[in-house]
């Protein structure tokens, strides 16, 4: 994984680019957990689930499809006074939707470990990009005070949250233009 914080980050940029400006808060606390939600999949280790289990780390709670699960389920629950299929409940379901599918393919550009299940639950086979430019992150906090904890940071900076902070600027922009017009 891009380490916890970095997720986050990709939680918060989207929602600062594409929220519209009246989402309650508990949109934003729904939307971190939303980011990094899948990781709780390292409970799985403590238990004897094996790595490349289906429910391993980095399996089925990586999937788009459990995005997916995800989008349905927080929309259905926390938003029940949000008319279904209006426009601002295809709102909240597709960015709770895309945000907890961006997990695991911001892990599958990561360097190490073993690759996501990103067509789980139909195909179990894991999976990476053919470029891997972060560095894997150590699980764990202790890992991460050491070179390798560095050298993740400065991978992390240049390849996630550089972007996030490139998209919160572009939809500003265009927010500010759209106004204009
Ligand atoms: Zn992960």
């Amino acid at each position: 994984m891009p380490s916890v914080i970095s997720h986050v980050a990709v939680a918060v940029a989207a929602g600062i680019a594409f929220a519209p400006r009246d989402v309650p808060d508990h949109f934003w606390s729904l939307s971190i957990v939303c980011s990094i939600i899948p990781d709780a999949d390292v409970i799985g280790f403590s238990f004897g689930i094996p790595y490349d289990h289906l429910f391993g780390h980095r399996g089925f709670f990586h999937s788009p499809f459990f995005g997916l699960l995800m989008g349905i389920f927080l929309v259905g629950v926390f938003f029940r006074g949000v008319g279904i299929f209006s426009r601002q409940w295809f709102f909240y379901f597709i960015f709770f939707f895309l945000l907890s599918a961006s997990h695991g393919i911001l892990d599958a550009f990561t360097s190490g470990g073993l690759g996501i299940a990103l067509l789980s639950p139909f195909d179990s086979k894991r999976y990476f990009f053919p470029w891997t430019p972060i560095m894997v992150s150590p699980i764990g906090i202790k890992g991460f005070f050491s070179k390798w904890g560095l050298v993740v940071i400065k991978s992390e900076l240049l390849w996630v949250w550089l972007p996030s902070f490139l998209m919160v600027v572009v939809s500003r922009i265009i927010r500010v233009l759209a106004v204009r017009h």
